[in-house]
């Protein structure tokens, strides 16, 4: 059992309770307010920082909508995201296109659109950015290996060797784009503070050496996010991330920092979620089996695939949780048909005994990488519904 007011007060559970009765389950809430005073202590952590929300993880509207009202710029990674995001009336001066995998009719669709910053990280995609968006900001992602201190590691796909993001850097002001910057990417629910020191040392290395050995000058890091969401392993307090970061780039560049831009997603919407689903069925395998197998309505594939490996462990609380009640071990499973479909089996969760089928659990900090990281029909069973309280 988990101490929920740990997690969440007692007002906004209540708030929570009260909103999420007769809704039909399993169901995620999220406290569009409680994004936006995440984003309002992001911003003023990093005062010198612009931050671009990283749709992917929750593109839900009131969201995107609250977040344009207060500012926000956008990193996008597709052409649908994009089209999302323009319908609101977002200016494409505040979006970015983050993704290094992209068709090159999707960088002409982007540049059509009026987008002029592009990441990249090979040679190819590069070329393409030259002929379909000729003249834009370009920056180039760095691979950072240190991540395995990050519960959901973003590396090995992304990024490219610093050296080749010399060379990528050189050739982008050869091929008469502007030479923008570097980003990198931490890694998600980064808990090492440490790796993004290591980054920002790795950037002002090309910030010096291009300047030195080619003119050029770039203007920007793109510190991507990897900043917490508040799940059962224990993080450090947005403001300690800041103060150490800002102290890294100080160390580094001095007074004359460079642009900084932050693509926060989880450290947004995380803590501002929560799934709700309902036993289906609590079994054991055998007559004097120790553990209860319980089966609910939620699973891998509609909203917990960050249970993966179960890298990420969110907080569970039931109606059942009251002090003192007694508890026994679960494996928790979702409702299809694969046998993948398994939650949490290695990490032994504990939950009362009284549950029953019927019952709901409640997983908290489930506002990021939920409601579209999931199937679409498998089993039939429908994507589940998101609901947004103001
Ligand atoms: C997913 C993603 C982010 C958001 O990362 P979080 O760890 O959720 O904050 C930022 N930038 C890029 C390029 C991404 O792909």
């Amino acid at each position: 059992m988990f101490n929920r007011s740990e997690f969440i007060p007692d007002s906004e559970w209540n708030r929570f309770k009260e909103f999420s009765k007769d809704l039909e389950t399993p169901n995620v809430v999220v406290n569009v307010h409680q994004v936006k005073r995440n984003f309002i202590k992001l911003r003023d952590s990093f005062p010198f920082a612009r931050i671009y929300y990283a749709i992917k993880a929750n593109p839900g509207e009131p969201i995107l909508r609250m977040l344009a009202d207060m500012g926000s710029n956008f990193d996008i990674a597709s052409r649908y995201e994009l089209d999302k995001i323009m319908a609101l009336g977002v200016e494409p001066e505040r979006l970015s296109y983050g993704n290094t995998i992209k068709k090159a009719r999707d960088v002409k669709y982007f540049y059509e659109k009026g987008v002029r910053m592009f990441a990249t990280d090979s040679k190819d995609d590069l070329k393409n950015i030259a002929e379909y968006a000729p003249g834009s900001k370009v920056y180039v992602r760095m691979l950072i290996d240190n991540t395995t201190s990050a519960d959901w590691p973003l590396s090995r796909k992304f990024g490219c060797h610093p050296d080749m993001a010399y060379d990528l850097l050189v050739l982008a002001r050869d091929l008469g784009l502007t030479p923008y910057g570097v980003s990198f990417h931490v890694g998600s629910q980064q808990r090492d503070i440490g790796v993004w020191n290591d980054a920002i040392a790795k950037a002002t290395y090309l910030f010096s050496s291009l300047e030195e050995e080619e003119d050029i000058k770039l203007q920007m890091i793109n510190m991507g996010g990897g900043f917490p969401a508040h799940y059962i392993q224990p993080t450090n307090e947005l403001k300690d991330y800041a103060s150490e970061i800002t102290r890294y780039l100080h160390d580094d560049f001095g007074d004359d920092i460079p642009e900084i831009i932050l693509e926060p997603g989880r450290s947004l919407v995380g803590d501002c979620g929560i799934l709700t689903s309902e036993i289906v069925l609590i079994s054991r395998k055998n007559n004097t089996a120790l553990q209860r197998w319980v089966y609910q309505d939620a699973g891998k594939f509609n909203g917990l695939i960050e249970t993966l490996d179960e890298s990420i462990k969110y907080p569970i609380i039931t109606d059942k949780d009251e002090a003192g009640a007694k508890e026994g071990e679960v494996i928790l499973a979702g409702p299809t048909c694969d046998s993948a479909d398994i939650m949490y089996e290695n990490i032994k969760y504990r939950l009362p005994l009284s549950l029953k089928a019927g019952d709901k659990l409640y997983w908290l900090s489930t506002g990021a990488y939920t409601s579209t990281y999931a199937s679409v029909e498998f089993n039939g069973f429908p994507p589940i519904k998101t609901y947004f309280m103001e």
